[in-house]
């Protein structure tokens, strides 16, 4: 399906603090309109409804529109975000590479400290192991027949492994069971949410965790979020809201064609925050897009590319290498060494990519001790999509916009705040464009969150480390 998100178009992470018991799990259309709930995890001594009308309260929301560029936003077609911009501060945001934003936004760190990179890594634990049987049928996923099997393969999963989404992609099934996805649940370290719940701040989280991105309508989620500030105390609301990312990927980064949606977001944010002033709520805005969108150019075959090469110099996957396909990268692992030399140089032929160096990954913060996510990185250009690849089917029209690149400067980040010390605050910040991971003090120092709550909180959601693996010294390599 071409409306998911993600490493190219598929999507979202787990469950956050107070994550809504969304029913995305088992619904496999981007369309559906679940009603998104305010419960979970919130935390904190509201005492409810009855406070909800204090004067003198402060809510802050970080509103994630995933894939909505900075040039979006003009007078005309965003009114509300535009004057917001103008009375508070619009800037670029640069996104973390990779497919795992939200982790960096919530947490302030790079993949490399997060564990989080891209969605699919390898694995000795993966959930998948159990179709091992079934590697003969490693083309499957390149028919459009393999739709109902692949959720039957997803459902399968969940009732063996426990997992709420083990979403196979079009993974080919002689590699799927050798790879697991990222788990949104187990952000390493602290992160916004840890520090709310353990400084006594009430969070509600309205991130589309655990669902396709575009499930949730954004006017449901809006809706949510009011309803919240009428009958909940809370300091803090995330809202993901996905269409602009769906659209994206369908019609290309045109805002004259993703007008719709845009003019509804505006209106809903404008709708939003007069709620609070009425109710005498002073707000804190934190809108923000985790990457940008690219018009697609071109397509590169960079597996048939290699496949060629390998099979001259008598190699075969998956004895002598293993390989992903994300949607803007190709990632190799070399069992036995042997295989490295001539696919890296089959690599090096490859038109509109190049093999990321260790310098480039250092910069980047995927410089890991660990090969997980691969030994060698093959990275399109801006604008190129892998083709095949493990998310966009071969049967399905090729997307017209695609995110995943190298670097990617055409993220937005607009912020406000009805009060002048949320305004000093995020004035205390004046990068231009805005590094993603910095989202995390942004927010914090507008809630007013002090450097000792920072320290005193403990590891973020259920798990707390890095999800690299529980098998033996997983961080220096996985036996493949
Ligand atoms: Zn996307």
């Amino acid at each position: 399906m071409t409306a998911e998100k993600g490493p190219g178009i598929t999507a979202a992470a787990g469950t956050a603090i107070g994550a809504g018991t969304g029913t995305g799990a088992g619904a496999d259309t981007d369309t559906a309109t679940a009603t998104p709930t305010t419960t979970g995890t919130t935390t904190g001594t509201g005492t409810g409804a009855g406070d909800a009308g204090d004067r003198g309260r402060t809510a802050t929301f970080l509103i994630y529109l995933d894939a909505c560029r900075y040039d979006y936003i003009t007078r005309e077609r965003t009114p509300f975000l535009h004057s917001l911009g103008e009375r508070g501060s619009i800037r670029r945001a640069r996104t973390v590479c990779g497919f795992t934003q939200e982790s960096a936004m919530l947490t302030g760190k790079y993949p490399v400290e997060t564990g989080h990179f891209t969605w699919f890594h390898l694995s000795e634990n993966s959930p998948f192991a159990w179709l091992r049987p079934f590697c003969f049928l490693s083309f499957l996923p390149q028919f459009k027949l393999y739709e109902p099997v692949k959720v039957l393969i997803r459902k399968t999963t969940s009732l063996i492994t426990g997992r709420a989404y083990p979403d196979p992609a079009h993974i080919p099934l002689d590699l799927l069971p050798r790879f697991e996805r990222v788990d949104g649940d187990e952000i390493g370290g602290i992160s916004i949410d840890s520090i709310c719940r353990s400084s006594g701040r009430r969070a509600i989280n309205l991130m589309n965790n655990n669902n396709f991105v575009g499930m949730k309508t954004c006017s449901a989620m809006f809706e949510a979020a009011a309803t919240a500030l009428e009958r909940e105390v809370f300091d803090l609301c995330m809202i993901h809201i996905g269409e602009l990312d769906v659209d994206g990927h369908k019609l290309g980064p045109r805002a004259d064609l993703l007008g719709g949606h845009l003019a509804t977001i505006d209106a809903c944010l404008s709708r939003l925050h007069r709620a609070a002033r009425r109710l005498g709520i002073s707000c804190n805005m934190v809108i923000v897009s985790d990457h940008g969108m690219q018009p697609v150019a071109g397509t590169v075959d960079v597996i048939g590319r290699v496949k060629e090469a390998a099979s001259r110099a008598g190699l075969r996957s998956p004895r002598d290498y293993l390989y992903f396909l994300d949607s803007t990268m190709a990632r190799f692992w070399f069992p036995n060494g042997a295989a490295r030399r001539p696919i890296e140089e089959a690599l090096s032929a490859v038109p509109h990519g190049h093999i990321v160096t260790e310098g480039e990954k250092e910069e980047r913060g995927i410089n890991f001790r660990h090969n997980l996510y691969g030994d060698t990185l093959f990275w399109l250009d801006k604008g190129y999509i892998v083709f095949p690849n493990f998310f966009q089917s071969t049967y399905s029209d090729c997307p017209r916009g695609m995110h995943g690149y190298m670097d990617d400067d055409d993220g937005l980040l607009v912020l406000y705040s009805d009060s002048d010390s949320g305004a000093e605050a995020y004035r205390r910040n004046q990068k231009d464009p805005v590094p993603l991971v910095d989202i995390f003090s942004i927010v914090l120092d507008m809630m007013g969150v002090g450097p000792a709550e920072r320290l005193g909180a403990g590891p973020s959601r259920r798990g707390g480390q890095p999800r690299q693996g529980s098998g033996r010294n997983r961080l220096e390599g996985p036996t493949i």
